[in-house]
């Protein structure tokens, strides 16, 4: 099973994404928790190639074929041996990400996202959990945090309103996903993320 976690930042991923590793984890299951960009040693690379740097390092073109780089990578070397030995893999972020990062903002070039996921990756998860968050509380709690600061970060909110806006387009579009609503306590989410695993699952 291939499940991933998606949503604008700051939404609770990587919290909800390490809490339903240790759930499953809980159940007897082996878990691979992995993450986008990065998930295995050469993605984990171009991770910080895309992520340093000033915002105009890379053509957005450029940034499409290095996030589809890293993903193919992190599928060769983490998630289908994985797969193949009957774990079950959590990434926090695949490519719906791209989808909507790189391929929404820009319009004209969600063709090239698409046609090199065709090319190059061509899998989806089995179940897609998109935590739906208000990006003004996502932004706070993304400055409680303090994290290492990369080149994405300070985007603004009215393009993290836009991000939420196509993640829930795409929820409401695609079978695979499950929109999750993101507010509360970190328990309570992931009492909603446990029910829609076991709706859609059966895990
Ligand atoms: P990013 O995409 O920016 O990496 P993310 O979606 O993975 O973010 P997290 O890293 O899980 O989000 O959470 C962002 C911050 O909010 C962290 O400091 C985390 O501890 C906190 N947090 C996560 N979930 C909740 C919650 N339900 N309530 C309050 N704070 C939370
Ligand atoms: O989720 P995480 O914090 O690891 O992502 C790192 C940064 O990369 C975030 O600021 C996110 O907005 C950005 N990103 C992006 N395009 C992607 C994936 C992540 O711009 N496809």
């Amino acid at each position: 099973r291939f499940i991933s976690f998606e949503g604008i930042d700051g939404s609770g991923k990587s919290t909800q994404a390490r809490l339903l590793a240790e759930a499953l984890r809980g159940q007897g299951r082996e878990v691979v928790l992995t993450r986008e960009p990065g998930g295995s040693p050469g993605a984990e690379e171009i991770r910080r190639l895309v992520l340093e740097g000033d915002p105009g390092r890379w053509s957005p073109e450029t940034e499409i074929l290095l996030f589809t780089a890293a993903r193919r990578d992190h599928l060769e070397r983490t998630i289908r041996p994985a797969l193949t030995r009957g774990a079950v893999v959590i990434s926090d972020r695949f490519a719906d990400s791209t989808r909507m990062y790189q391929g929404s903002f820009r319009a004209n070039l969600r063709p090239l996202v698409d046609e090199l996921h065709r090319l190059m990756i061509g899998v989806e998860p089995d179940l897609t959990l998109i935590l739906d968050a208000d990006p003004s509380s996502s932004l706070s709690r993304g400055l409680a945090r303090q994290s290492g600061e990369d080149r994405f970060e300070n985007m603004g909110l009215a393009m993290q309103e836009a991000l939420r806006e196509g993640f829930r387009a795409l929820a409401a579009a695609e079978p695979r996903c499950a929109l999750i609503d993101a507010a509360g306590t970190p328990e309570a989410v992931a009492a909603r993320i446990a029910a829609a695993v076991q709706a859609r699952l059966g895990a």
